[in-house]
Parts: structure tokens; sequence; C-alpha cells
């Protein structure tokens, strides 16, 4: 099939499912500037994530995080909602989709217009006490641990502070991840979108939804591992594929 004859199948099957629902992973941010984990060029070609238990053992692994996270905050802060985001925002408004599970920490889907957004991996748009739980705006944070290189602390109990995303080794939200994992069973149609679907949830909420009887379509530059099992896998850029199946969607 030419490309325009699969956006013009993924506009039918999303304007005939009632219940579609978008699965996004990292891809979907690059084009607004956020590098990916795996991809060339990807936060991993340049440091290691901390895991959490090291983080919560190890004063220098949580220097180590902070450095990293404070690395990255300039480019999630100056990030803007891209197509992608875009098309999906509207689909949900349009009552097309029910809204996006995420493993993204960016918060770019809600800046897009997204409503109904299961972050399965937190945020970054806050910082939390691991102690009393208390939450902080980390613009502040960031800038003292710049300055001062020294991690900051709770100014209510003292308690390690953390951004408000999921480590390596952390455990996800259990309500959350039912959540997502309902929603996935439910829907008629699964989009998975810029994720190399190799990490956990990412695996086998695709796996759940299509066993369940939805349509999968993966849209993704690098082959996945479940290519094999889905209706349809499109390889172009995910903000000019989803504008694309836009377009369709809006001529009718
Ligand atoms: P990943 O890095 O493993 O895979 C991203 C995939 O997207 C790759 O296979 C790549 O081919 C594809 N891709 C990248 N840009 C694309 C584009 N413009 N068009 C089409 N395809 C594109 O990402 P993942 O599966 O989401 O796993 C990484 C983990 O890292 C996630 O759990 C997430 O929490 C975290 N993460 C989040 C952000 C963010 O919030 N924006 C950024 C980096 C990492």
């Amino acid at each position: 099939m030419s490309e325009q004859q699969d956006w013009r199948q993924v506009a039918q099957w999303l304007c005939e499912a009632g219940s579609a629902v978008a699965f996004t992973g990292a891809g979907i941010s690059t084009e607004s500037g956020i590098p990916d984990f795996r991809s060339p060029g990807g936060v991993w070609s340049k440091s290691q994530p901390v895991m959490y238990d090291d983080f919560l053992r190890s004063a220098e692994a949580r220097r180590e995080y902070w450095r990293q996270k404070c690395e990255s905050h300039a480019d999630f802060s100056a990030a803007r909602p891209n197509a992608g985001h875009g098309a999906l925002a509207r689909w949900e408004e349009a009552g097309l989709l029910w809204g996006v599970i995420t493993q993204n920490i960016d918060g770019l889907h809600q800046d897009a217009g997204s409503r109904n957004v299961l972050e399965l991996h937190g945020t970054s748009r806050a910082i939390e006490c691991l102690e009393c739980h208390r939450r902080y705006d980390p613009g502040p944070l960031v800038k003292e641990f710049l300055a001062t290189g020294a991690v900051p602390a709770c100014d209510a109990c003292g308690g390690l502070l953390k951004h408000a995303t999921i480590s390596f080794g952390q455990a996800l939200p259990p309500e959350v991840l039912e959540e997502a994992a309902r929603r996935s069973r439910e829907c008629g149609l699964f989009l998975a979108i810029g994720s190399s679907l190799v990490v956990e949830p990412a695996a086998s909420l695709p796996r759940l939804a299509h066993a369940a009887g939805a349509k999968l379509v993966i849209v993704n530059r690098d082959p996945t591992g479940l290519d094999g099992q889905a209706d349809l896998v499109l390889r172009g850029s995910i903000g000019s594929v989803l504008e694309g199946v836009d377009r369709l969607v809006t001529e009718g």
C-alpha cells in the first residue's frame, strides 16, 4: 500500500472504532526537541540511568541523578507540543479517541489539549518528597542545584527530593497501570506511537489490546518486536504521519 493508502486506512479505522486509544513513547516528542532514549544521540548514548535503589542508598547516586535531571531540564522546559501531539488532542476532542496512555514524562500531551492522559512513568513537571509527598515546582530547585551542586532536601521534613517520575527499579503506580490495561482491553483500535515497545508495560499493552480484538497500528521509525502482530505498521516521521491521517479524518 502507498503512504496515502495507509493513512486513509488508519483514518477509516479511527472513525469506525468508536473507542480508540493512543499509546505513546519518547518518539512522539523528538520533533519537539526532546531526545528519546535508544536512538543514536538519545539519552542513553550519553549517560546511564540511576537505579532507584542506588538513589535511596547513595549520596553519590543522588548527585548523579540530579546532574542528569538538571541537564535535561532545559530541553524539557523549552519544548512545545508538535503536530503529533496536536492530532491526538483533536481526535480526543472529536470523540474518536478515548485519550492517551503515555510513557513520557514531559507533559506535552496536556499542553496540546489532551485531557485523558495516563502517565505510566509519572511527570517531570513536579518534584516530590519521598517521605511526606510534598510537591515542588522543579524550576527553583534545579536552579539551586546548578548554583550550589548540593542535592536539595524537603523544606517540610528533610526527606529526599526526587522528580515525580518512575526510575528504573521503582514500581509503577498500580492504579494507573490497571486503568491502562482496562482501556487497552476495551478499545477497538490501539495506536502504538513512537515507542521501541521494549520495556514493560509497553511491550504488553499492545498485545493485550490485540488479543482482546482491537486493531493494532504501530507508528515508529525503527522496527519493533510487535511489527509482525500489527494490522498496519507506518514508518514515517510521527508528526507527518499523524498530520496526514488527521487531514483525512477532517475531510471525512
Ligand atoms: P525509546 O527511546 O525506546 O523508543 C523511541 C522510538 O521512537 C524509537 O524506536 C525510534 O525509532 C522512534 N522515533 C523517535 N523519533 C521518531 C520520530 N520523529 N518519528 C518516528 N519514530 C520516531 O522510547 P520508549 O519506548 O518511549 O522508552 C523510553 C523510556 O524513556 C520511556 O519509558 C520514557 O519514560 C522515557 N523517556 C521519556 C521522554 C519524554 O518524556 N519525552 C524522553 C526520553 C525518555
